[in-house]
């Protein structure tokens, strides 16, 4: 009824880029969204940018100690998290964490069931979950 009887409803597509050859210039770097705007799944959009300023925090610290230049710190940064993040878009488009949703409906046809055990066993699906988790850098060893 909410749906039916708005007057409008607007429609907001997932948005994500291609992985950026470079973020860092000179003494200026990007992180976050503007560094690597990704699908909004699996709690990785600002999980990313986390990790992105906890490398880059150290980096600049290491750098600092060692009296260098705030560009190599920028350049260690951007190593470390540019292939790290573009592996994250890319599995986002293609094997994302809610793969599940999709695996259970062409298991299902579709159709409803009552137990996802019946589909699916739980190795599997740790399966899926692990896979993901170790790409995008919240596997528990790491
Ligand atoms: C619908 C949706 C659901 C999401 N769900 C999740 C989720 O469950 N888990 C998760 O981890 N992530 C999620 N994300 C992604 C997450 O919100 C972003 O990845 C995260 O906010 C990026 O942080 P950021 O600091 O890089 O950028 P932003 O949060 O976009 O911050 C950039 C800031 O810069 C400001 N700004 C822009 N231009 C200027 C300017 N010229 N001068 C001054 N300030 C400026 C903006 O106002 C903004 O406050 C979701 C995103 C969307 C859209």
């Amino acid at each position: 009824a909410l749906i039916s009887s708005a007057e409008h409803v607007f429609e907001y597509p997932m948005v994500d880029k291609d992985a950026l050859p470079r973020w860092s210039f000179e003494r200026v770097t990007l992180m976050g969204d503007a560094a690597h705007p990704m699908y909004p799944r699996g709690s990785n959009g600002s999980a990313q940018a986390l990790i992105d300023a906890r490398t880059l925090a150290d980096e600049i610290e290491a750098e600092h100690d060692a009296g260098g230049d705030l560009r190599a710190a920028l350049q260690r940064y951007q190593d470390a998290r540019l292939p790290a993040t573009a592996r994250v878009v890319e599995t986002n488009r293609t094997l994302p964490p809610d793969f599940i949703i999709m695996k259970a409906d062409e298991l299902s046809g579709g159709k409803p069931f009552d137990n996802i055990d019946d589909l699916i066993s739980q190795d599997e699906l740790r399966a899926i979950s692990d896979n993901y988790k170790q790409i995008a850098g919240f596997a528990l060893k790491a």
